[in-house]
């Protein structure tokens, strides 16, 4: 673990073609050309990753993490069948661990040597967590690359870097928000974020009246 590039580039959040992503179609290309790969097969896997796996089942996770504290425990304590209880699991998420966000502690995961990802929970990862300056710099200045993301935590608050392996895959169980008293879980669901589940985002703010719009 902990490869260090040394290089301090921007955190890319376009969905501009990275190197990886380029490798990937030329394998691509390559396996079809010689037969190997279905292209049919192929779409019908991303589609299910874009259409049906998603973000929106490890909101759900987290949702009911925020209104049943017996399953918050549950979860936090061996998250694999917690999460199946939902009914979600599969590939990728064979050893989940969730780790949980308090006033004292911010979790942010990432994969240093590659790109590991809890896909069953999280869907396809974004472009930027597989990007070198992200897995690098993660681990170098956490802070920092939150900063980038637009979240700035008190300065009391520690960050934790869960580096994920082809093993273990880490989420993120991000702060319910305040003034959240009596959603219902489908209602909470609608806050969380993706981002918010890597650690690089907070859930989302309520509507709040203009005359309390944060700065
Ligand atoms: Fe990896």
């Amino acid at each position: 673990m902990n490869q260090h590039h040394g290089d301090h580039d921007h955190v890319h959040h376009g969905s501009e073609i990275s190197p990886v992503e380029a490798r990937v179609r030329a394998l691509e290309s390559l396996l079809t050309e010689k037969g190997y790969l279905d292209p049919a097969a192929l779409d019908a896997l991303v589609e299910l990753y874009e259409t049906e796996v998603g973000p929106h089942l490890g909101a759900r996770v987290v949702a009911r993490a925020w209104v049943d504290p017996a399953f918050r425990t549950r979860l936090l304590t061996e998250a694999t069948p917690a999460i199946a209880e939902l009914g979600i699991g599969g590939r990728g998420g064979e050893h989940m661990v969730v780790v949980e966000n308090t006033p004292e502690m911010h979790n942010l995961v990432v994969c240093t040597l590659c790109s590991c990802y809890p896909w069953p929970v999280l869907g396809l990862p974004p472009v930027w967590y597989k990007a070198p300056p992200y897995r690098a710099r993660a681990v170098i200045d956490p802070r920092g690359v939150l900063a980038e993301f637009g979240v700035t935590l008190p300065e009391t608050t520690r960050i934790t870097v869960w580096d994920s392996t082809a093993e273990t895959r880490y989420m993120v169980l991000p702060m319910r928000p305040a003034g959240t008293e009596g959603f219902s879980e489908e209602a909470l669901a609608a806050l969380v974020t993706r981002d918010s589940m890597i650690g690089t985002g907070l859930p989302r703010a309520l509507p709040v009246e203009p005359a309390e719009m944060p700065v």
